[in-house]
């Protein structure tokens, strides 16, 4: 932390770079640091691969969405990227920079930035990135303070999730003395949804399907599907949450296919690690949340995620045979 404070202390211009398909955490992280690092009079820029998602518009901040020739900056910093593919198509702009640094929280994290701070228990990015403003005296005004708890509460599932600590409690305790309205980001973050989305998250209730004695619970967007209901592919966020209720169930798997991909979200509850498959995969996260992309049509994906996740439950049978 000593050493990235001193070399945003010397740089003159700043990228800023959450990861594709961006989520509360990696852009709350971003805004806030932009913002902050812009107060103390450095030029900034956060560069996105794609528009930001709707139901994230109320963060509010300054971004440009990368295309073309990579511009050069003193610094490049990435929050939240667990790895150089999270980078998309402004892995150009990291290439071009003078130094790197790399601000995360998941352990699969691959150190991949000249500097590298990750954290793997911290609940959030956004934890880190607190702690690391204070470090470098930047002031927490209202918006900083917002964009934070956006951020924690985003990946904590409004403090819920296994990665709730006692740390980041008392951090949006904190943030929650700036003049926030928590109950709004809240509402805005899980409370509100496109009445579309709603209504098409209603019918994957219906059409969830259950593996492994009850153990896996899945739901499957095909492209044929999501093109029907009209909705793009970012309007539909988090449907794991869907199978996740599911009672007994250790693992929910969402498969989400669009423009000859497939998205899967994995996570779990107790004993299956499914950092470690979606690692082996080609994604990454953390024990309980993990995610990847699998560029190939959604048959290949069930086949490779689903045989993963039995060899897993296998495995974890005989472990305790044993
Ligand atoms: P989600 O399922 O909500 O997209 O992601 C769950 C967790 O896994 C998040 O912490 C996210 O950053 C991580 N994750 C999702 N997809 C990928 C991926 O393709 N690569 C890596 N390294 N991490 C991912
Ligand atoms: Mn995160």
């Amino acid at each position: 932390m000593n050493e990235i404070a001193a070399l945003l202390k010397t740089a003159q211009t700043i990228a800023v770079l959450p990861h594709t398909s961006p989520d509360a955490d990696t852009l709350g992280s971003c805004f806030a640091l932009a913002y902050a690092l812009g107060k103390q009079g450095k030029s900034t820029m956060v560069y996105t691969d794609e528009a930001i998602p709707e139901y994230l518009s109320f963060l509010d901040g300054k971004y440009e969405i990368f295309a073309g020739e990579a511009p050069v900056y003193d610094v490049c910093l990435c929050l939240d990227c667990g790895d150089m593919e999270r980078l998309g198509g402004r892995a150009a702009v990291f290439a071009a920079a003078a130094y790197t640094i790399n601000i995360d929280h998941h352990y699969t994290n691959t150190n991949f930035a000249d500097y590298n701070l990750v954290e793997p228990l911290a609940s959030s990015t956004g934890e880190i990135c607190y702690r690391l403003l204070q470090y470098i005296g930047a002031e927490i005004d209202t918006y900083i303070a917002s964009c934070l708890y956006a951020a924690l509460s985003g990946d904590t599932g409004g403090f819920r999730y296994s990665n709730t600590s006692a740390s980041s409690l008392r951090t949006a305790a904190d943030l929650m003395e700036h003049g926030i309205d928590a109950w709004e980001i809240n509402r805005l973050l899980f409370g509100t949804e496109d009445i579309a989305a709603l209504r098409f998250k209603g019918s994957l209730s219906q059409r969830i399907q259950v593996l492994e004695g009850g153990l896996v619970a899945v739901v499957t967007v095909d492209a044929a599907s999501l093109a029907e209901s009209g909705l793009a592919s970012d309007q539909l966020e988090n449907i794991v949450d869907i199978p996740r209720q599911v009672r007994g169930a250790e693992v929910a798997v969402s498969f989400k296919e669009s423009d000859g991909e497939v998205k899967v979200s994995l996570r779990s509850n107790a004993y299956i690690d499914v950092g470690d498959i979606a690692v082996r995969l080609g994604g990454g996260g953390h024990k309980r949340a993990a995610g990847l992309t699998v560029k190939a049509g959604l048959e290949l994906a069930q086949e490779l995620v689903l045989g993963a996740l039995s060899e897993a439950f296998s495995t974890h049978r005989n472990t305790q045979k044993e």
